[in-house]
């Protein structure tokens, strides 16, 4: 293709200088590991197989939500589901738009209380091309303390919201429950995808760029 400007070379952005670093750090954090004797694993997904990984993670779960919810509490749904739903519109629009930042959030809360460096060893962002926001952990975690950050955020906007809307019928809290079992299910995906390394001398280590993590695997 003809390019009517000559190719000057492109400035880096503040952007690439924070992934550039990002990686830096990513890459002497694995040196320091593989020189302890660990070896490297990526435990990645795109982001397409993340999202239609949903429909076997997260997509369940809401259904059985749904349903148990509907079974529970009919009496309060007479007038209707959509009717309940759209008495309360607008905070149903504030639950959904604040639950994506305090969703990243609390992943970042999970893993801050386990990292040396505490907040300054998590960041957070926005990745524009596929306008997905993250929470990025700088320290590699045991498997465990990994799993408390990674499931932070779909256990107290999911789970219990979910609990609780099977317990009083609140259409709100469905909704609330629901949409966050929605966002999670790229987190449930890594959750699965890393369940492999359990019982194994393993270091989790957040992908500096993709949906997922390296982890760093010592044979025992
Ligand atoms: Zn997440």
């Amino acid at each position: 293709m003809a390019e009517h400007k000559s190719s000057e070379p492109k400035k880096p952005s503040a952007k690439d200088a924070v992934m550039a670093e990002r990686k830096a750090n990513t890459a002497r954090r694995a040196a320091a590991l593989e020189a302890e004797g660990y070896r490297r694993e990526d435990a990645t997904v795109s982001i397409l197989k993340a999202n239609l990984m949903t429909f076997v993670t997260a997509l369940p779960l809401i259904v059985v939500v749904i349903l148990a919810t509907l079974a529970l509490h009919r009496g309060a749904y007479q007038d209707g589901l959509a009717k309940a739903f759209y008495e309360r519109t607008i905070l149903h629009i504030v639950l959904m738009i604040v639950s994506i930042p305090v969703h990243e959030g609390l992943h970042g809360l999970g893993w801050r209380f386990f990292c040396k460096e505490g907040w300054r060893s998590i960041q957070f962002g926005v990745m524009w091309e596929s306008l997905t926001p993250y929470a990025h952990c700088r320290e590699p975690l045991a498997l465990g303390r990994y799993y408390v950050g990674l499931l932070a955020p779909v256990t107290v906007l999911g789970v219990v919201p979910s609990i609780l809307a099977v317990v009083t019928g609140d259409i709100s809290l469905l909704l609330m429950g629901t949409y966050n079992l929605l966002l999670a299910g790229g987190d449930l995906t890594i959750a699965l995808i890393i369940a492999r390394y359990r019982g194994k001398d393993v270091q989790i280590l957040d992908h500096p760029d993709q949906c997922g993590a390296v982890a760093f695997v010592k044979e025992t």
